[in-house]
């Protein structure tokens, strides 16, 4: 399938999709530098991979306790006791992770964080280049979707139950300037509130994320790791759990680029200034005992 054809079925099915990123000649919230060239159409996701890469890799501590507020303070080293996927297991991973990011240049960042399992199928089998997802690629995504994450360490609640669950394109917004989408509603409006209370500083990092663009981190971010699941689940939420499926979102300022995913976020004025208005609630605390990492950029939103 040609991408205008591709277009055009988008056209038809949602049409407020296609009002592209917008961000050439302005001021792009991905490298938040001026954007002037045409590259930035398929703009660098700085959720792809939620962390900066750590340029040594650190050993875990001697004696440190194998519980859940260790897991979460050293999300990002290897634990005695992860679970990896390895061999065969670890090789369709690493297929399905290079597919899926193919799926996501082919379709565009901003519209595939709103794309489901279906039309992630389906696009598989016209974008050129791609081939359809063999019974056997299949069988993984659903395996690692109705697994339970508990067995690698993740603890959180599962939003999506089925694969077929998505989010509404009727309820989506896209954000201007952002390349992304917020729930239309309590996390919309909570959006404008924090930009009006905080100011310009305040960026959309990550929005309303379906099924396509969870199993696409999940994925990059296990291969990242050498194929740590657990280690993975640390920094990410496995696909189905994650609330960016039911309306939260990442923010960020200004500027700080990739460091918006690490802890310096919250030495920043923009985060300083959110705990001083005293109405940001976020979702994974410091030292919580979900075991995953202390995300002081994730928006919690009750919807
Ligand atoms: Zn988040």
């Amino acid at each position: 399938m040609k991408r205008r054809n591709f277009l055009q079925i988008l056209t038809l099915t949602a049409p407020s999709l296609l009002t592209g990123c917008g961000h050439l000649g302005k001021l792009c919230a991905h490298c938040f530098a001026p954007s002037t060239s045409s590259t930035h159409d398929q703009p660098l996701d700085f959720a792809e991979t939620q962390s900066l890469k750590s340029s040594e890799e650190k050993a875990l501590p001697k004696n440190v306790k194998l519980d859940q507020q260790s897991r979460s303070h050293y999300f990002d080293r290897d634990f005695p006791d992860d679970i990896y996927a390895r061999g065969a297991e670890l090789e369709i991973l690493q297929r399905l992770a290079r597919k899926i990011g193919y799926i996501q240049s082919y379709v565009g960042h901003g519209h595939f964080n709103i794309l489901g399992w279906d039309e992630m199928i389906r696009f598989a089998a016209y974008a050129p280049g791609l081939s359809p997802f063999s019974t056997e690629e299949k069988a993984y995504l659903e395996g690692l979707f109705y697994a339970e994450a508990r067995r690698y360490g993740f603890m959180g609640e599962k939003i999506f139950k089925e694969l077929s669950h998505g989010v509404s394109k009727g309820h989506a917004y896209k954000v201007p300037y952002s390349g992304h989408y917020l729930k239309k509603g309590a996390s919309l409006e909570l959006y404008e509130k924090l930009r009006s209370d905080v100011g310009d500083q305040l960026v959309l990092t990550s929005g309303l994320r379906a099924l396509a663009k969870q199993f696409h981190l999940f994925l990059e971010k296990a291969r990242e790791t050498g194929g740590n699941l657990s280690r993975a689940s640390r920094s990410l939420a496995p696909p189905g759990y994650s609330f960016h499926g039911r309306g939260d979102f990442d923010i960020g300022m200004i500027g700080l680029g990739l460091e918006n995913f690490s802890d310096r976020f919250a030495d920043t004025e923009v985060y300083q200034k959110l705990i001083e208005l005293g109405y940001v609630d976020i979702r994974y605390t410091e030292g919580n005992l979900l075991g995953v990492r202390f995300e002081p950029w994730h928006i919690k939103v009750e919807s």
